[in-house]
């Protein structure tokens, strides 16, 4: 992104009377780390947040793919809104609600495929969250977690279809989840219920995808894609320490 588009997005968030900003979190607030539980927000981006969160006439929602306990372990210091297990979960106002209904039966079913790969590829762990199971490769050797990841896939193929459920295939993680949820899909929730005249998304992974296609009939939506890499976003960010400094200016 150069200056002039950063200048543009300031004075478009500045003249706004309706914002809305959806900021992804691991790979887009904090680094992503070996151990999940260690990514803790900074402090300098935790004071860039919660002075946004205090703007007034802005609604601002951390959107992450996390647990929602895990996700409010990192978040309870702040008050913010939360888009949790990509949008099964929402917290607003400080009180958690499932958007979801689903029996979960799927489980029995895929927790034995996953547990078959994870046996065949060392450190690779299983993460089961209340709407989804997810499989871990980021510790394990990358040319085996990556080959695995690929027949993890295959082997799930015929179940995604049975089940009605969907993979994300994601930075050295497998996810699978019910069809129902998905970045997208919450992101288009909140535009039944609001309407705003600036949307500022931000993220970095292909789960961030479905939210930054989602807005490209928006024509007042900022999306940034963090990183290298395919994207629907219009504009990219190269790092972290980019994406706390634009936010440092939209909040001051
Ligand atoms: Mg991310």
């Amino acid at each position: 992104m150069d200056s002039k588009t950063e200048a543009e997005i300031n004075e478009k968030f500045k003249s706004a009377t309706n914002r809305l900003v959806l900021l992804d979190y691991d790979g887009t607030l904090v680094k992503h780390t070996a151990i999940p539980d260690m990514a803790k927000l900074p402090a300098e981006i935790s004071d860039i947040i919660r002075k946004l969160v205090h703007n007034p006439q802005t609604e601002i929602f951390i959107i992450t793919g996390r647990g929602h306990e895990d996700i409010d372990k990192f978040l309870n210091h702040i008050p913010i809104n939360i888009i949790a297990e990509h949008g099964a979960m929402v917290k607003e106002d400080g009180v958690w609600r499932n958007q979801i209904i689903d029996n979960f039966e799927w489980k029995k079913t895929i927790i034995p495929i996953l547990n078959q790969i994870t046996v065949k590829c060392a450190e690779s762990f299983i993460e089961e969250k209340y709407f989804s199971l997810t499989w871990h490769y980021r510790n394990a050797d990358p040319d085996l977690g990556y080959a695995s990841s690929r027949e993890l896939i295959h082997l799930l193929e015929k179940e995604i279809q049975a089940f009605n459920l969907k993979i994300l295939d994601g930075n050295k993680v497998v996810e699978i989840l019910t069809n129902e949820t998905g970045k997208g899909r919450a992101v288009k929730k909140l535009f039944e219920q609001n309407q705003y005249d600036f949307i500022l998304s931000i993220g970095d992974d292909v789960t961030d995808e479905e939210m930054f296609e989602y807005f490209l009939q928006h024509s007042n939506a900022f999306t940034i894609k963090v990183g290298e890499g395919l994207t629907f976003a219009r504009y990219k960010l190269n790092n972290i320490k980019e994406v706390a400094s634009l936010l440092k200016q939209l909040s001051e």
